[in-house]
């Protein structure tokens, strides 16, 4: 049976290669003749995992040595909470940049902590730019932003600077090369571009961790997971096991820089499609396009029905749109080929044929 063309927003796809090896283990891993998941998490098989999905994460992205790595619960959800009581004093003020719900939501859970400033929103033409020309003040003890916002269909093309840059990647981690030097901590959900749902991948500088004088409760405590290498309590191993296969899997395809060049290639393919053919248009402005989730619509809604059923009976999965947007959105994180993009632009081109 031919796979699907998955387009889903997440949790997504992932490499074929990752699917076969990840079921392989579930029966028999390492051929020590028990599965991965009925292991301890301190048995020398599982920590060699966590050890190389934390020093492979260092690796792709070029991480200068006082940066550290940790798989944990909770989501990106959590983070926006993690965030606030790791780099947020007691009387300080954090510093949101807001490009839509995920913002939104970090924004809302760094309150519990103190006090939020919202410097930029494009909230008002319902989040289909990345706001440009704010200033952060000077008493912002972080600035946070989400570099790709995943509902939207929008991304930051130039990240803003702080000296304490704090940044939302569960999007598009691992999509295109940057300076991770820039930031003091960067978090991102495994579910959208490394693995499975079930863990969130932190990256942080660690001399600027432990500075806030809080009491942070300790799952809640970056500092306390760090000195247990990431396993304070049970890891969730699956899926740290999974995106440690992914992140093997994107050393092997030439590493970030080589990913980026599919990404890009992708991406300008479907927004040709939609740029050049009259039925569509994008739901982003094109300065603020992003390459992971690519939102856009029909000029006809009329005509829905007839699109849905040939996407679908093109073996495409995954492209209805968030309901905040409508329309339709293409998710193309790492693991899509090019194939299942020429797949969709040919469905766009016919559609117009038989439209015109
Ligand atoms: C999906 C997503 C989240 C939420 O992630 P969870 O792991 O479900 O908590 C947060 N931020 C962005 C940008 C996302 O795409």
């Amino acid at each position: 049976m031919a796979k699907k063309h998955n387009y889903s927003a997440g949790p997504c796809i992932l490499p074929d290669s990752v699917f076969k090896e990840a079921s392989e283990a579930v029966l028999n891993f390492n051929g020590i003749d028990l599965s991965i998941l009925e292991i301890s998490h301190r048995s020398k098989d599982f920590v060699a995992v966590m050890e190389e999905a934390r020093s492979l994460v260092k690796e792709l992205l070029n991480l200068p040595s006082n940066y550290e790595v940790l798989f944990l619960q909770g989501g990106a959800s959590l983070a926006f909470l993690t965030t606030a009581y790791n780099y947020l004093p007691e009387g300080g003020k954090g510093a949101y940049i807001d490009t839509g719900t995920w913002s939104s939501k970090a924004i809302k859970e760094a309150k519990h902590c103190g006090s939020v400033d919202v410097i930029a929103s494009s909230k008002e033409s319902n989040y289909n730019h990345i706001p440009t020309g704010y200033t952060v003040p000077s008493d912002a003890d972080y600035l946070h932003f989400t570099s790709n916002n995943t509902i939207f269909g929008t991304q930051f093309q130039d990240f803003p600077s702080h000296e304490n840059l704090i940044c939302d990647m569960s999007s598009d981690i691992f999509s295109r090369e940057f300076d991770a030097s820039k930031f003091t901590m960067i978090y991102a959900g495994a579910q959208k571009n490394m693995g499975p749902a079930g863990t969130v991948l932190y990256i942080f500088d660690k001399d600027k961790l432990g500075k806030t004088g809080r009491d942070i409760p300790s799952y809640l405590d970056l500092g306390v997971h760090l000195a247990k290498d990431s396993m304070f309590n049970t890891p969730p191993v699956f899926s740290v096991y999974v995106s440690m296969l992914t992140l093997r899997w994107m050393k092997e395809m030439g590493g970030i820089s080589a990913i980026q060049a599919r990404n890009d290639a992708k991406a300008e393919l479907i927004y040709k499609a939609i740029d050049e053919n009259p039925l569509f248009t994008g739901h982003a402005q094109e300065d603020s396009r992003s390459k992971m989730n690519v939102t856009f619509r029909l000029t006809d809604d009329s005509l829905a029905d007839d699109f849905n059923k040939l996407w679908q009976d093109a073996g495409i999965n995954g492209l209805k749109g968030h309901r905040s947007v409508g329309g339709y959105r293409a998710s193309m994180y790492n693991a899509l080929p090019i194939e299942s993009v020429k797949v969709l632009t040919e469905v766009m081109d016919e559609f117009a044929r038989v439209k015109a």
